[in-house]
């Protein structure tokens, strides 16, 4: 059986150690992730020269994402390293004091606003909420603050305000920077950390552009503000996938406010024609342990009940002791949960008029899929946009993307129930390309005598947007070579 919820890993020094990144290709990744947080350019150009060498070697296309930092607030660094703080006592956040000169008193900040955006009664949380502090006064660019919850606090930390409004731009210069290196690497997808508007989308859209980069835009929704109703749909619609980016989102928003996030923007993703990303701590205890506990089981299952598109590893491939049965755990969940009749449902779009011939072909598709005996359906696309709107409806029959652009090829890496094929083809003569088309679902061992397909197509190949017909073939009816 085809898993379609698609499996996104994070490449690190757990991937780079011989035979592991086969491993992960073997126990079925779809896509990277780059993470810009970690490693030098050089080190992501490396990794992505691997994953296509891969790509091309196993026959298995794996998309690939570019993850930027963004501008995630961090203190500066201890004399000592780190230190301990005890509940109750007083501690500084100080723009002034020396980047290296932090004690168990005070320690410096990398952002210079902190002192103007924060206020007495507000809480900060550091190193994802493991420490907590509350403003006292701030006075001369040093934020007093008293811990609320001590511990161990250690170089450059995160920092996150509770509740949002830290309003640091999406891109930073080193963003920028890193823009550059992506559009050589050529991406699939780009994330933007922290972004707070579409207007932070647009300009990395622009900034991608003028580099000649036509990656997609992942945006993740990890501060308070993104997920204000209006501002999340504007979000999303100025995006091309969405993560629910729960790390950070839940240290901004309280983490027992993320489950119903989560599910909303989940569906109004779905609702508005983009594509989904379930991140963070899926199999935190992976990292080092051989298998998962049983709510990390839930956590992935449940996120494929909510609709997602792909669920995500971080840490757990990274730089975990087990980053190959990480991927076979979310894989086996993953095909369990898509046999049950309810993810396989669809009651969406019911009530709507479509304005493009070529989306109501894609919703008619996906009807009569769901509604007769379909084994799967064979988009030929060009952009992609007729898979897209097939695998925003719920189904259990493979979406196959049959394309000869590179770039559609790699895009539809992240989309649930939709399998990239490279495909062209030389003749005009309709029979003739659908015998083609069914030699290639022979490989995918798909084609049986009997075996029923829809095919989705325009007259013209190599025109965007052309999709005008859908045709029902049985293999064996005039089909087998
Ligand atoms: P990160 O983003 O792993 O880059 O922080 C994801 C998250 O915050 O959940
Ligand atoms: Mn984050």
């Amino acid at each position: 059986m085809l898993r379609r919820t698609k499996i996104l890993a994070t490449l690190g020094p757990a991937t780079d150690k011989p035979g592991v990144l086969e491993g992960l290709f073997k126990a079925g990744i779809d896509v990277v992730r780059m993470n810009f947080s970690h490693g030098s350019a050089q080190e992501h150009i490396n990794r992505t020269n691997l994953v296509r060498e891969l790509s091309v070697k196993t026959g298995r296309r794996v998309g690939i994402l570019a993850d930027l930092q963004g501008p995630k607030i961090r203190i500066a660094r201890f004399r000592d390293t780190k230190v301990f703080l005890q509940e109750g006592q007083d501690f500084a956040l100080d723009i002034n004091l020396d980047a290296t000169a932090g004690d168990n008193t005070q320690v410096g900040i990398t952002y210079e606003p902190l002192a103007n955006e924060v206020k007495p009664g507000n809480r900060l949380l550091l190193d994802d909420g493991r420490i907590v502090l509350d403003v006292v006064s701030v006075k001369n660019m040093r934020v007093n603050c008293t811990v609320i919850v001590g511990g161990e606090l250690s170089n450059n930390k995160g920092i996150n305000l509770m509740g949002g409004g830290l309003s640091a731009a999406a891109l930073t210069d080193k963003d920028k920077q890193d823009i550059k290196t992506i559009a050589i690497m050529d991406c699939d997808f780009v994330a933007i950390s922290f972004p707070r508007c579409a207007e932070d989308l647009h300009e990395a859209r622009r900034l991608l552009l003028a580099e000649g980069c036509h990656a997609g835009i992942v945006s993740k929704v990890e501060r308070a503000e993104a997920i204000v109703p209006e501002v999340m749909d504007e979000i999303i619609l100025a995006s091309d996938a969405v993560m629910v980016a729960r790390g950070d989102l839940g240290v901004e928003i309280g983490d027992a406010n993320l489950p119903a996030v989560q599910k909303t923007l989940i569906n109004r993703t779905r609702s508005l024609n983009r594509v989904a990303i379930t991140a963070t701590q899926m199999m935190e205890s992976m990292i080092e342990n051989p298998i998962p506990t049983r709510a990390e089981v839930f956590d992935v299952a449940n996120a494929v009940y909510d609709g997602t598109d792909a669920v995500m590893l971080s840490a757990e491939t990274a730089s975990g002791k087990y980053p190959i049965k990480a991927v076979e755990a979310m894989h086996r969940i993953c095909i369990e949960v898509e046999k049950q009749p309810k993810v396989r449902e669809s009651g969406h779009r019911m009530d709507i008029q479509f304005e493009r011939d070529d989306e109501a072909i894609a919703m008619s598709a996906m009807y009569m899929a769901n509604h007769t005996k379909i084994k799967a359906i064979v988009a030929l696309t060009e952009s992609g946009a007729t898979p897209l709107w097939m695998s925003r409806i719920s189904s259990g029959i493979p979406i196959f993307a049959f394309s000869s652009e590179e770039k559609t090829l790699g895009k539809v890496t992240l989309y649930r129930g939709v399998f990239p094929v490279y495909f062209t083809h030389e003749a005009q003569d309709h029979a003739e390309v659908n015998r083609e088309i069914v030699q290639e679902l022979r490989k995918w061992n798909m084609a049986k005598e009997g075996d029923k397909f829809i095919f989705t197509k325009g007259d013209l190949t190599g025109v965007k947007g052309g999709t005008n017909a859908l045709k029902v073939i049985t293999v064996g009816q005039g089909l087998t070579p």
